[in-house]
């Protein structure tokens, strides 16, 4: 008979290429900064599982890109999907895409929506402050400067919706978390333990992989 679950692990893995430093992602700065630098010093590979969360994800995604620019929903026009957003420097780039950029066609508004999917959204009482960081550097990066965050849960497509006004003063803090990620790196110097010092951080520690690493602040 046909393993059907490995014909989704076939279907759906995919080579992980190192990756390169002096190349940032969006979405790995509001992450514990300790974390981010052992991402780039020993990368993990990524378990058949996660690559499964992953893919949900996406479906998901595909989902909201889908009732965004269905004809049965007039009063918003799905712009763009996927759109790539990018920042560079003379030290390094960061490249990243917002999942859509929608018109509120009454408001006649541009609004930059980053999708989330969530096992239970009635627990999500306000945005992850990672994800706001990210929608930050898409503002920052994009000038468009209206954004929402959007809580999809995958078990009964209920969702919850946060508006997240574009800050300048965190737009350029988000630069220099960039800045400091690539000093360290190139410095081959250990940040902080940054999760572990901060109280609403804390609970990353728990899902880190690199934990033991980290208890013995080992490079
Ligand atoms: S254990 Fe915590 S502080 Fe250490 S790297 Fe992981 S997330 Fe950061």
């Amino acid at each position: 008979m046909i393993d059907f679950n490995k014909l989704i692990d076939q279907h759906i893995a995919r080579a992980s290429k190192p990756k390169k430093v002096g190349r940032y992602y969006p979405s790995e700065i509001g992450r514990c900064i300790r974390k981010t630098w052992y991402s780039y010093n020993h990368p993990h590979v990524v378990e058949p599982e996660l690559l499964k969360i992953f893919e949900a994800g996406n479906l998901m995604h595909d989902f909201v890109a889908d009732v965004l620019k269905s004809e049965k929903t007039p009063e918003v026009e799905l712009l763009k999907v996927e759109m790539p957003l990018r920042f560079e420097n003379a030290k390094f780039v960061v490249s990243g895409r917002i999942d859509d950029v929608i018109l509120l066609k009454m408001e006649g508004k541009l609004v930059l929506v980053e999708v989330k999917s969530t096992k239970n959204v009635s627990f999500v009482k306000k945005a992850n402050r990672a994800h706001v960081m990210q929608l930050q550097f898409y503002m920052r990066a994009s000038g468009i400067y209206n954004g929402v965050i959007l809580y999809i849960d995958k078990t009964n497509l209920q969702t919850k919706m946060f508006e997240i006004k574009f800050d300048e003063k965190n737009g350029n803090q988000i630069i220099k978390r960039f800045e400091s990620l690539h000093k360290h790196l190139i410095e081959k110097k250990l940040p902080v333990a940054e999760a572990k010092k901060t109280e609403d951080m804390k609970w990353m520690c728990k899902f880190c992989e690199y934990k033991e690493r980290c208890e013995e602040n080992k490079k």
